[in-house]
């Protein structure tokens, strides 16, 4: 393995591997790129089975959180750190060494609750460092992103509609919603609230009756969700959903959901959905409102604003799919050179010199 090779591939600054032996701790730091602003990017806790496998995920996450805040138009740049240990055996000391080490790059990396971290371990790394957030130390602490990101979706499915039907009205749409949990309920509330009929899959049965009794509306088997016919399919539970398997049996023309990873291979499933006809939004595009929400918290933006800002999703999803379908490309290639072109040309304005103790807003 090559790590230099594997960060000019994927065009990484700097990644800080970061040990320290009266905790246990290994864990590794990859800040993707700045030109945005700081690297922002959660902290994951896994038993990788090596660390060339832990570097692989903090690669690819933390150049897709730069990717995903350049076409969102956020002032943050990418980053991602990975723990490598068993997060059964998670502890205090562990998060607090991993805080002095965040703490250490001065606030290039801003870390933030992933996979099997929460808001105590976040609490644990904040007593260490302030380049944290989701924590409750903090006064006016982190609230849950997920009402923003379900509202992003929202506007992406709308935008998806206007792509395919000419008009964005939800009102009689039907829509498979698959996992009702955090994003997937705020996805139903709004579709719900805009008339649309909705269809639930969960593997949680009780999370199905909630929702059927809070919107009314249809439930399917969970392992049905993706043959069942609609306009739209949201994916809103787990990642790898759209693959060789399900998409020869969708039966919808769009699939807009906020899931992480929804395409199993970007490039594979990707250019099937295109020849199936089917409108895809690109995860990272649709789901950025969470982003949207902790990058407002950060800067103590108000609520109204950052969900103005989570509107500009539709316009967001249209230029993509726009620029999918005039340069013939997939809607994940487009959205990713969208999100180069927009870090280029700030890197170029950044060029300017500016004098240390100039004013700036
Ligand atoms: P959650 O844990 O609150 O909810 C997930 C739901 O999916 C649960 O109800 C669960 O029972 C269900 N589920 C799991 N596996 C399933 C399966 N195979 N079939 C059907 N249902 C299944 O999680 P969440 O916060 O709502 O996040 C959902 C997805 O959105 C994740 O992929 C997450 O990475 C992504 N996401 C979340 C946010 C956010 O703000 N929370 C932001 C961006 C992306």
């Amino acid at each position: 393995m090559s790590v230099f090779s594997d960060m000019y591939e994927l065009g990484h600054e700097q990644v800080v591997f970061c040990r320290n032996e009266a905790s246990g701790l290994n864990a590794i730091i990859a800040i993707h790129d700045t030109t945005l602003g700081p690297a922002l990017g959660g902290c994951r806790l896994y038993d990788y089975p090596t660390v060339e496998d832990a570097l692989k995920d903090a690669l690819r996450l933390s150049r897709a959180m730069s990717y995903k805040a350049a076409v969102a138009g956020v002032d943050y740049g990418g980053g991602q750190a990975v723990i490598i240990g068993d997060p059964s055996a998670k502890n205090e000391t562990l998060f607090r060494a991993f805080g002095r080490h965040v703490d250490s790059l001065g606030g290039r990396y801003i870390t933030a609750e992933d996979m099997n971290t929460n808001v105590e371990d976040m609490n644990q790394i904040g007593r260490e460092t302030r380049f944290v957030t989701g924590s409750s130390v903090k006064p006016g602490g982190s609230s849950d992103p997920s009402p923003v990101t379900g509202w992003g979706i929202y506007q992406g499915i709308r935008a998806c509609l206007e792509v395919v039907y000419g008009t964005p009205e939800v009102k009689g749409r039907r829509v498979v919603i698959q996992g009702l949990g955090n994003v997937g309920w705020a996805v139903a509330l709004h579709l719900h609230q805009h008339g649309a009929n909705l269809v639930f899959a969960d593997i949680n049965r009780n999370r199905v009756r909630k929702a059927l009794e809070a919107f009314g509306g249809e439930a399917v088997e969970a392992e049905d969700w993706y043959t069942t016919q609609a306009d739209v399919l949201a994916p809103c539970a787990v990642g790898g959903v759209i693959n060789p398997t399900s998409i020869p049996l969708l039966r919808a023309p769009i699939v807009a959901g906020g899931a992480n990873n929804i395409l199993e291979d970007e490039d594979r499933d990707g250019e099937a959905l295109i020849k199936k006809g089917i409108t895809y939004a690109p995860d990272y595009v649709i789901n950025a409102g969470g982003l949207i929400s902790v990058a407002g918290e950060l800067r103590g933006t108000p609520r109204e604003k950052v969900m103005n800002d989570a509107m500009n999703i539709f316009d967001t999803v249209k230029r993509v799919l726009n620029k999918s379908a005039m340069e013939s490309i997939t809607p994940v290639d487009a959205a990713n050179r969208l999100a180069r072109e927009r870090m280029e040309t700030l890197a170029a304005i950044h060029r300017t010199y500016i004098a240390p103790n100039a004013a700036r807003g």
